[in-house]
C-alpha cells in the first residue's frame, strides 16, 4: 500500500467511527522528502489518495491541491521529533470536551502514561491554521505522544500510521472515561510512582517487534 493510500483509508477509517466528522481533523505521513497530508477542506467522501499533498520540510507544495490547514502542526513536528513517522489530529467528541474545559488528562488510569508522560497536556488556545497554533501543540506535547488542543480537539504521532491512529482512538477513548468517571464523582489519580512504571513497562509491551526498547 503506498503512503496515499494509507492516509485515506485512515481518514476514512476515523470518520466511521465518529473520530472525525465532516472535513474535521487532519493526518500525514513523513516521506522520503518531507510530509504527505491530507489536503483542506475535503469530506472523506470525496477524497482519493491522488489529493494528498506533498510539501517538503519547508512549507513548500510538491503537488497539486491545497494543503490541510495545519500543515504548519505537522511540518513542525516531523522537524522536532525524528520519533513521528505520521501524525492524527482530531476532534473527536470527548477529547474535544475535555480540552474546551481546557484541562489537562490527568493520571487517572495507567493507560495514560502510553502517550509517553504522567498525563496528557492541554494547550494554550490560538486559532486554527496558525504558526501559533502550531507553537502551542508543540509546547504542549513536550516529548509526549498526545496532547490535547484547547478549543479544538487532538493530536497523537506514531512512528508510523497504524500506531498514530490507534493512539487517537486509545485516547479518545481514556477521555470519554475520565470524562464519566467525573460525572460520577472524584477519580483517585495514581501517584507519579505509578505513572512512572506503567509508562516503563510500555517500553517492552507489545510482541517483539513492536517493541520500543528490544529485550
Ligand atoms: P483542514 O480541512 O484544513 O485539514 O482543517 C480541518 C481542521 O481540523 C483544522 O484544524
Ligand atoms: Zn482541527
Amino acid at each position: 500500500m503506498t503512503a496515499a493510500e494509507a492516509l485515506n483509508d485512515a481518514l476514512r477509517w476515523l470518520d466511521e467511527r465518529g473520530l472525525n466528522a465532516g472535513t474535521s481533523g487532519n493526518l500525514s505521513i513523513r516521506v522520503d522528502d518531507g510530509l504527505l497530508v491530507t489536503p483542506s477542506a475535503i469530506p472523506p467522501s470525496e477524497l482519493s489518495p491522488e489529493r494528498m499533498v506533498l510539501l517538503g520540510l519547508d512549507g513548500a507544495c510538491r503537488s497539486d491541491g491545497v494543503p490541510t490547514s495545519e500543515w504548519r502542526i505537522h511540518r513542525d513536528i516531523y522537524l522536532a521529533r525524528p520519533d513521528a513517522g505520521a501524525i492524527v489530529h482530531t476532534h473527536s467528541t470527548y477529547a474535544t470536551a475535555l480540552a474546551s474545559l481546557r484541562e489537562n488528562l490527568p493520571p487517572f488510569h495507567y493507560q495514560v502514561a502510553k502517550a509517553g508522560g504522567r498525563e496528557i497536556v492541554c494547550s494554550a488556545y490560538a486559532p486554527y491554521g496558525t504558526q501559533e497554533l502550531s507553537d502551542a501543540v508543540k509546547a504542549a506535547l513536550g516529548d509526549r505522544r498526545a496532547c490535547l488542543m484547547a478549543n479544538h480537539g487532538m493530536l497523537a504521532l506514531g512512528p508510523d500510521l497504524q500506531k498514530a491512529v490507534s493512539l487517537a482512538l486509545e485516547v479518545e477513548v481514556l477521555c470519554r472515561q475520565y470524562l464519566i468517571a467525573r460525572a460520577a464523582g472524584s477519580p483517585v489519580l495514581l501517584t507519579d510512582e505509578q505513572m512512572d512504571i506503567a509508562r516503563d513497562s510500555f517500553l517492552t509491551y507489545g510482541q517483539p517487534e513492536s517493541r520500543r526498547v528490544p529485550l
